[in-house]
């Protein structure tokens, strides 16, 4: 049987180098392979109270540079997810066997519970719910997700499960967490500590839009450290990061001479930053000339939202024909 992949996107911001080698690189190969269902979550940004202004040019924003990046209309289905009302539909059901006591141990309703105690939803509670019927209304059984997403799927699974026995049905199978290969990628910040993410900050992110100019100062002032201290000290965190940004972009022989030179003591900074700064901007000015080209271009993005929603809508409506009749509606 052929996987069904699902995948969703939130609108948090601008993508940067982190999303495209954790997560658009992978859809790109997903897309060519399997039945692929790839979404804007814009229910799912509501818990937050988003300004309709600004929902909506984020959620334009990431279509776009879901598009230009490569995800096509013709091999994938790229949609919002509040095109697809199924999804809200199939969300109420699935609410109705699923219990307030597993819903408030989920770690990530904890912690937002924790860090948002003025804005403690209804929506936030269920988010686990959203997510099953998300991937269920497609019947999808690969979901490419980060370990943060874990339990959520396993939660998934439990939804699934529960609605077969209690109608009877084999309806739903078990969607299953899917990566690339055993080590995930993780793409470093610029300030010398974790990650690159949207909620770090400008300096931290390389965003697959900067400008060459400004691709360059953030480099140049990327942290590293006052050099080795002698010859064959360990990498510093930081310039380590430097190294794995390198990685992504620069050919290795020249990887390896920084190597080299950093062994021997004798490296210079400033000539690293300066290359990776080079390589870099050849990397993303293609990447960032498509966004811009496509971010002008309503009537395209339009269409393919138009497109995506219509295949999306097929699938679900398919789906939940199956989940009504097993409820006991409209069959008579
Ligand atoms: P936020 O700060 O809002 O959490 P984010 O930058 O972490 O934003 P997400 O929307 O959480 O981005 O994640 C989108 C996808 O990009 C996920 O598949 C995630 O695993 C991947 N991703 C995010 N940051 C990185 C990174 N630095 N390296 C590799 N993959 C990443
Ligand atoms: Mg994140």
């Amino acid at each position: 049987m052929s996987e069904i992949v699902v995948s969703g996107i939130r609108p948090t911001g601008k993508l940067h180098l982190g999303n495209y080698f954790g997560a658009v690189q992978n859809f790109l190969k997903l897309q060519e392979a399997h039945e692929a269902y790839f979404f804007i979550a814009d229910y799912h940004s509501l818990t937050t109270h988003p300004t309709p202004a600004d929902l909506n040019a984020s959620v334009y924003r990431v279509f776009a540079e879901y598009l230009a990046l490569g995800l096509n209309p013709e091999k994938c289905t790229l949609y919002l997810q509040s095109d697809l009302p199924q999804t809200a539909e199939l969300y109420l059901f699935l609410n109705m066997n699923a219990y307030k006591g597993e819903l408030e141990r989920v770690t990530s309703f904890k912690e937002k519970a924790r860090s948002q105690p003025d804005n403690i939803n209804a929506g936030l509670l269920t988010y686990p719910v959203l997510m099953a019927a998300d991937i269920l209304i497609h019947k999808g059984t690969r979901v490419p997700v980060g370990k943060d997403q874990e339990q959520h799927l396993e939660m998934a699974r439990t939804f699934a499960n529960r609605f077969n026995r209690l109608y009877q049905t084999e309806i739903f199978g078990e969607p299953q967490a899917f990566s690339f290969g055993d080590k995930l990628v993780k793409v470093p910040g610029l300030t010398g500590g974790g990650k690159m993410s949207k909620s770090a900050g400008e300096a931290d992110n390389i965003y697959l839009d900067d400008d060459a100019v400004v691709l360059q100062k953030k480099i140049m002032r990327a942290v590293s450290d006052s050099g080795p201290s002698e010859p064959g000290a360990p990498k510093s965190q930081a310039v380590q990061n430097l190294f794995d940004l390198m990685e992504l972009v620069c050919a290795p022989d020249v990887i390896a001479q920084f190597d080299k030179d950093h062994k021997a003591g004798t490296i210079r900074y400033g000539d690293l930053k300066k290359q990776l700064a080079a390589d870099m901007e050849t990397f993303v000015a293609p990447l960032r000339e498509k966004i811009r080209e496509m971010l002008a271009n309503k009537d395209a993005v339009k269409k393919a939202a138009a497109i995506g929603a219509e295949k999306a809508r097929e699938s679900a409506e398919k789906t939940m024909k199956e989940v009504r009749q097993a409820i006991g509606f409209r069959s008579f």
